[in-house]
């Protein structure tokens, strides 16, 4: 580490300002939503070759892995590649596949959230090769699919069937600048109630599933205003996003009624606490085995067409301020900048919910972009954040290793 030159660094990232633009405006150009990200992701292989990776490869579910050199130590970036629909068109000012640059930004879907952490880790990739860095580690790049609909499936597949188990992660979701150590995790949960229907003439026949559902309701709304708290992550939150009801007439007494909870846990909150919460309402415990309370499974089969149900569940996790892997980021974004990193965390969700809140493997968030513009209509992103994260991204792995023998 000695001997990095991180000016050099800055300036070949600097140079490959053009490229990683027109590779992520191509990107862009290919509509990439969950489950149907088969041709992005043969493009991103393509780029990667290009650039000279030693090995690109698909794994069974779709995910394309770039690799770079054949050392010990394993060091993983990721970026997921699939992106959300383009909501209503009307509120687009510029084609959102077609997208758009003037000299500092590149609009278009998927820009921020998250294929410019692409462009960067194909661009660093490219760094580390030319400059010989990183010649104790094996750098996989790996480009995950699924994420918008199922965040962290893709690497519970990587860890469990292709055996990827790198000493830490890099998730290249937008961070704004900042280096971050954790997230809120959250999960989908939904009650079910049963009732008897009878003609609505005479209601008292029967038992309404709606009426009972309504106890339920501001038993929840209740519970959604006493959630813990923390200094770090923010309050858990809890909020019912759809409903769902059976009746045989508007003249019956509905027979049943569903609800989805969307559910965000902060940290101390789990799986097991949250259904618990919810099956010790009164009104849920009165009602006895008229009420079912249970997880949604996720199920939708990736482009590949392989289907890996998976709950869900999507577990919180922070890495403490002091650990390694947080040490590494800040001292590699001050070493190429001049300047003290920013630690914090994300609103949103990322795949760091299975590879750091199931698996404990660790991971930082440094990503180009701004967390505001996800799944926002006009999204944009920076070039220059291009340049400083594939700066960022190729420095990192020498500086982690020489601190960390
Ligand atoms: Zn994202």
């Amino acid at each position: 580490m000695a001997d990095l030159d991180f000016k050099k660094i800055n300036e070949l990232s600097e140079k490959y300002k053009a490229d990683m633009t027109k590779f992520l405006r191509d990107m862009i150009r290919i509509p990439s939503e969950s489950c149907k990200e088969k041709e992005v992701v043969h493009r991103i292989k393509e780029e990667m070759e290009k650039v000279g990776f030693d090995k690109v490869e698909f794994d069974g579910m779709g995910n394309v892995l770039g690799y770079i050199g054949t050392g010990k130590r394993l060091i993983a970036f990721d970026a997921h590649i699939d992106t959300v629909g383009i909501g209503n068109r009307a509120n687009w000012t510029f084609d959102p596949y077609e997208g758009m640059e003037d000299d500092e930004i590149i609009g278009g879907r998927g820009g921020s959230d998250q294929e410019g952490g692409m462009a960067s880790m194909v661009y660093a990739g490219k760094i580390i090769k030319e400059l010989g860095l990183a010649k104790d580690c094996t750098v996989v790049f790996v480009g995950t699919v699924q994420e918008e609909d199922c965040d962290g499936l893709c690497w519970q597949y990587l860890i469990k069937e292709k055996g990827l188990k790198p000493e830490f992660v890099v998730s290249t979701e937008p961070t704004d600048g900042g280096i971050y150590r954790g997230q809120r995790g959250r999960m989908e949960i939904r009650v079910d109630v049963k009732g008897v229907s009878c003609h609505g003439s005479a209601p008292e026949r029967g038992d309404n599933a709606i009426f009972r559902m309504g106890r339920i309701l501001s038993d929840l709304e209740k519970l959604s205003q006493n959630l813990k708290d923390d200094p770090f992550l923010g309050k858990g939150t809890l909020t019912v996003s759809q409903v769902f009801y059976t009746s045989p007439s508007r003249c019956a007494v509905a027979d049943s009624c569903a609800v989805s909870i969307d559910r965000r846990l902060t940290w101390g909150e789990d799986k097991e606490s949250s259904l618990a919460e919810i099956r010790n309402l009164p009104s849920v415990k009165e009602s006895g085995d008229r009420v079912e309370v249970s997880m949604y499974t996720y199920e939708e089969p990736s482009w590949t067409g392989l289907v890996y149900p998976t709950d869900c569940y999507f577990p919180t996790w922070v890495l403490p301020e002091d650990h390694v892997v947080c040490k590494a980021g800040m001292k590699t974004y001050e070493k190429l900048f001049n300047k003290p990193g920013r630690l914090d965390k994300w609103t949103f969700s990322t795949n760091g919910v299975s590879i750091m809140g199931m698996f404990g493997i660790p991971v930082m968030g440094f990503g180009p972009g701004k967390e505001a513009q996800a799944h926002a209509p006009n999204e944009i992103t920076w070039k220059n954040d291009l340049v400083t994260c594939a700066a960022f991204y190729a420095a990192l792995p020498d500086i982690y290793v020489e601190d960390n023998k």
